[in-house]
């Protein structure tokens, strides 16, 4: 994991400038993130944004949270599990520490005005920029189908997501600043080319933190749909038995070298990561003992971090209906910022003579008449 790009390694260094900030002044922020609710949350999502996000609320930013249905269908489709994966991710939410009496959680398809936002956005970047984005090119390549529509303007949805609610503060993994900066892009030209008063977006940073892409247990990225990831749910013998299972090498000293051992060398990025101990001690430590040992000193350190979690969430995860009320009240909350963002966004694109979607605006009679006889 140490192959850092010069703009992986310069958004680290300004994340770590960015907590400082945050530190001294946490109302200036306004934090938008969100998962795709494909699967499980896992434990790269805990480490890479999911803790953050707890952090930050607690510190007194205000934290949107975003389950973003509509991406589920950009490389498979939707379907009569979605229901279900929705309100999991709600559940794994909640349990990591995220408040609802705090912070917003909301879904995509309960929100339209953000997604409207998507059309003006898409008329401000080019052909060409979005196949270039790296981690569309990874995520298509992933599904072995060329990609769809909505797949290659995934970053302009995120733009929406981001920008609807003048998000400035983003904390997700090393993936996604490829996004991101595709955000940024759309923020500038929009304020460029419509701004003659104030600007209306905010340029957001990515905050990342020291695990900003953690490998799965075969050592590519962990990502639900690899389904490599220790789900944040699973049981401690689930935990156990799929750490087990995954392959090492036959050599019993244990040393850290990713180049020339890098099954053990993400066995022990692993265990740092879920410890804070640096991996060569802990090659050193474990030494003659072999892979046993180190497989056995995951597992205990990944229940360990997930034990309270995990236990909040067995005391939340079947209330269904509490789990839908923190969304109705997250989506009631989203739509009200987002209509408000989009009539701006009308305004400043001319569009000021008719069919405004704003909620608080009185109905014409023609309109109430319709919306009895439909
Ligand atoms: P999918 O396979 O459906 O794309 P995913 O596991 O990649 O799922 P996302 O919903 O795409 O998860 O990502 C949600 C957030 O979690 C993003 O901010 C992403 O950067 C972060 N994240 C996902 N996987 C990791 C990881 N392995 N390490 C660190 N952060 C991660
Ligand atoms: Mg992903």
């Amino acid at each position: 994991m140490s192959d850092r790009t010069a703009s992986q390694l310069a958004a680290l260094e300004r994340s770590a400038a960015l907590h400082d900030q945050v530190l001294a002044d946490p109302r200036r922020f306004r934090v938008l993130t969100g998962d795709r609710p494909t699967g499980p949350l896992h434990i790269g999502h805990y480490l890479g944004t999911l803790a953050n996000r707890v952090r930050l609320q607690n510190l007194g930013v205000e934290v949107m949270v975003l389950v973003a249905d509509y991406q589920v269908m950009t490389d498979q489709r939707a379907g009569h599990r979605l229901a279900a994966t929705v309100r999991g991710v709600v559940a794994d939410y909640l349990a990591a520490g995220i408040d609802p009496d705090r912070a917003t959680i909301f879904t995509h398809s309960a929100v339209p005005s953000l997604n409207e936002l998507v059309l003006p956005f898409l008329s401000l970047v080019s052909d060409a920029e979005l196949h270039r984005n790296p981690t569309v090119k990874a995520e298509t390549e992933a599904t072995g189908h060329p990609p769809t529509g909505l797949m290659l303007t995934y970053p302009v949805h995120q733009a929406a997501d981001i920008l609807f609610c003048h998000a400035n503060l983003v904390p997700v993994g090393l993936d996604q600043l490829p996004h991101l900066e595709t955000t940024r892009l759309i923020a500038r030209r929009f304020n460029e080319r419509y701004s003659t008063q104030e600007e209306l977006f905010p340029e957001p940073d990515a905050l990342l933190t020291e695990t900003p892409m953690l490998a799965g247990l075969d050592g590519l990225k962990m990502s639900k749909t690899r389904g490599n990831g220790i789900a944040l749910r699973a049981t401690e013998d689930e935990t156990a038995a799929m750490i087990r299972r995954a392959p090492t090498d036959s050599e019993r000293r244990i040393t850290y070298d990713p180049l020339a051992r890098p099954a053990v060398a993400n066995f022990l990025d692993l265990l740092a990561a879920t410890t804070g101990a640096d991996p060569h001690r802990l090659a050193d430590e474990i030494g003659n003992d072999g892979a046993g040992r180190l497989k056995t000193m995951l597992t205990e350190a990944v229940n360990e971090l997930l034990r309270p979690l995990r236990q909040r969430r067995a005391g939340l995860a079947d209330d269904h209906s509490y789990l839908e009320s923190v969304l109705d009240i997250g989506n009631d909350r989203a739509r009200q910022i987002a209509d408000h963002t989009l009539m701006t966004v009308h305004d400043r694109l001319g569009m000021t003579y008719a069919n405004r979607r704003d909620s608080r605006r009185p109905r014409s009679a023609a309109t109430k008449a319709l919306s009895v006889t439909a």
